[in-house]
């Protein structure tokens, strides 16, 4: 059985580390791995190959930059090549990027069966690029890998037959046990940045819903500065972001307290994840691995896919509408805990995600 995995960006590599060595322990499977090129800065894709532990991708095709149409257009074209040269069995794709769309769109018009990893999640807000990317991969899917009951639920709702719903988990949760044990307990970035465990605010922000719109990223920066006088404020730069604030010549004179970095790493995440005193993100991943840690989250976005983090208080919701209270809500959430749930299943997803596709492409 050949499977072909299309990736493309960051949280892509991050989640397939897992499958694809479950992929790897099956006898009778092989897994051919194209990266889009969606992401490719070195320390937006490379680190993740290398610490993670994932052999190079197969193909390359060096496809970034230009509208989502366009992008996503090039890339349905370099991947449909692709899977006629390879002609696999199954194509895999993660969560809700433009290389999601294009992989599945691509392989669904070849009639090779979909597997879509992450299916289900919804904000029920059409304006977000990745809302449109994973229903219209749902869609076209042929297993749908629920990462939690909610997801499912959706896609009940929305019609899909109950045997293409499969329960799985978050491989999120699976890396997080497999790989984030490994980061550095303490020193290393915390010291380089001269941060002590539990005295700091770790903040992420990549969303087009908050850095397309001047005066929502201008409200986070402000509420970032404002953070920074109480706690120091650590900011890996997500290269978009750093991008348009560069143009807006917002990252002069940042605060002493508020440290503007690159990208780091997944250990390095996962060290200034675990030692926070609470995260503010846009980022999904990040809000999930906030929890996985018990460090509070203040998520910057109108709503979230991974509600059951709200409703168990590890989690709240502060939309970028004004910086005074925002800065209020992260600084009222430091520290505060939520309760013990465990909704991202137990860590064994990836293997559950290869079981099945071994026992129905097999079969
Ligand atoms: N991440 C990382 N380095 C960084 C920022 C994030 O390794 O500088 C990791 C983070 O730990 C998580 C993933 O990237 O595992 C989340 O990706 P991102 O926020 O880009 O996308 P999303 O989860 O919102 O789809």
């Amino acid at each position: 059985m050949k499977i072909v995995t299309i990736l493309g960006a960051r949280p892509q590599f991050i989640k397939a580390s897992v499958v694809t060595a479950a992929i790897a322990a099956v006898k009778n499977m092989t897994e051919v791995v194209v990266h889009t090129g969606q992401h490719f800065d070195a320390n937006m894709s490379d680190v993740f190959f290398d610490e993670l532990g994932m052999p190079p991708p197969q193909y390359q095709l060096d496809i970034h930059g230009g509208g989502h149409g366009e992008m996503t257009g090039r890339m349905l074209m370099g991947i449909e090549k692709v899977l006629l040269g390879e002609q696999p069995d199954v194509v895999l794709v993660y969560g809700d990027t433009n290389s999601t769309l294009a992989g599945a769109l691509a392989a669904a018009k070849l009639k090779i069966p979909v597997a879509h990893v992450e299916a289900g999640l919804r904000s029920f807000n059409m304006e977000m690029p990745e809302e449109i990317n994973r229903i219209l991969t749902d869609r076209i899917s042929h297993w749908l890998f629920t990462p939690t009951e909610m997801a499912a639920r959706h896609l009940r709702r929305e019609g899909f037959q109950e045997e293409r719903i499969i329960s799985v988990g978050d491989v999120m949760f699976d890396v997080a046990l497999h790989h984030g044990a490994r980061a550095r307990s303490a020193g290393g970035l915390l010291a380089n940045l001269g941060l002590k465990p539990a005295s700091y605010v770790l903040a992420t922000i990549h969303r087009a819903e908050n850095t397309d719109h001047p005066q929502r990223l201008n409200i986070i920066v402000d509420a970032l500065e404002r953070t920074s006088n109480f706690m120091p404020v650590v900011w890996p730069l997500h290269p978009r972001t750093r991008a348009i604030l560069q143009r807006s010549g917002r990252l002069k004179d940042s605060p002493r307290d508020l440290h503007l970095i690159d990208p780091v790493s997944y250990l390095g995440m996962v060290q200034l994840e675990k030692y926070a005193s609470v995260i503010a993100t846009d980022s999904g991943g990040v809000q999930k691995e906030a929890f996985f840690y018990q460090v509070p989250c203040v998520t910057l976005r109108d709503e979230t896919e991974w509600v059951e983090l709200i409703d168990a208080g590890w989690n709240r919701l502060a939309s970028p509408k004004d910086a005074m209270s925002l800065a209020a809500v992260i600084q009222e959430a430091a520290g505060s805990k939520g309760s013990e749930v465990s909704p991202y299943g137990t860590g064994k997803a990836a293997h559950a995600i290869v079981a099945r596709l071994e026992s129905t492409v097999l079969a």
